[in-house]
């Protein structure tokens, strides 16, 4: 039997190579004579090295979700999205802006995953809810914040760095004795539940997916005090109306 596809489960509609960062991103820095590639540890660059990040492929996406959704929501999002990475153009975000953002970030997110290791940590469960309802599950938060771009000792553009954790630590306003808190801690040990962070880079904009799979309202280990006045939550939406990215304050925070 063919392997399903991550998304949508289905394993008769054809796999295909897709792009982990879509094809038009890389078009976008064509003119760049070489695209830098780096890993980001608590907001600093912690190695760089060339790499044709933006050319690499996974076989994990089904055609049927790769010439939909996933078509559409790139098509969506480049108007926004194309200036904002490209020259960090200062772009004002409505709520539907908002949604269609954020379900990008986790989309990318999700495709950053380490497949090739089998090493990934988010598990196919958060997949499949992300598809069913083509937007960031519930529990889950997204923000967008600026950076400036690096450059590699060579003096090369590092254009995108990432970086994929589990988180370990949560807190919630329930009691530690609770019996849904004592079952997620042991969830959370034993991997029926994982709680990840992905945040990635490209150009000036910086996307941080936070998501778990845990039924009950926590707060997680990320420090959320360390966004504020940095980075922009984009969802869930701020009922309140649009927001504007950047902040002026930066992403990168000394340790
Ligand atoms: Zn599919």
């Amino acid at each position: 039997m063919p392997n399903p596809c991550v998304f949508c489960g289905s394993t008769t509609s054809k796999i295909n190579k897709e792009h982990v960062i879509p094809n038009w991103i890389s078009k976008l820095f064509a003119d760049e004579d070489s695209q830098g590639y780096g890993i980001i540890r608590d907001g600093k660059l912690e190695t760089a090295f060339i790499a044709p990040l933006l050319q690499q492929t996974v076989g994990v996406v089904c055609e049927l979700c790769n010439g939909g959704w996933m078509s559409k929501l790139e098509h969506d999002v480049m108007p926004n999205l194309g200036p904002m990475i490209q020259s960090g153009r200062t772009t004002k975000l409505p709520p539907q802006s908002q949604r269609l953002l954020a379900t990008w970030s986790v989309k990318t997110a999700f495709m950053l995953q380490d497949f090739k290791s089998g090493r990934r940590l988010v598990p196919d469960s958060e997949y499949r809810r992300f598809c069913s309802i083509k937007q960031p599950p519930p529990g889950y938060d997204v923000f967008l914040a600026r950076r400036i771009v690096k450059h590699d000792s060579a003096g090369r553009k590092i254009l995108m760095a990432s970086d994929v954790r589990r988180v370990e630590r949560m807190d919630t306003i329930l009691p530690r004795t609770d019996e849904r808190v004592v079952e997620v801690v042991t969830g959370l040990q034993t991997g029926k539940y994982v709680a990840f962070t992905t945040v990635f880079t490209i150009g000036p904009v910086v996307f941080i997916v936070v998501g778990h799979n845990i039924p009950i309202v926590v707060r997680l280990g990320l420090s959320f005090d360390r966004l504020v006045g940095r980075a922009i939550r984009i969802w869930p939406i701020d009922d309140r109306g649009p927001v504007t990215w950047p902040l002026k304050r930066l992403w990168e925070i000394p340790r």
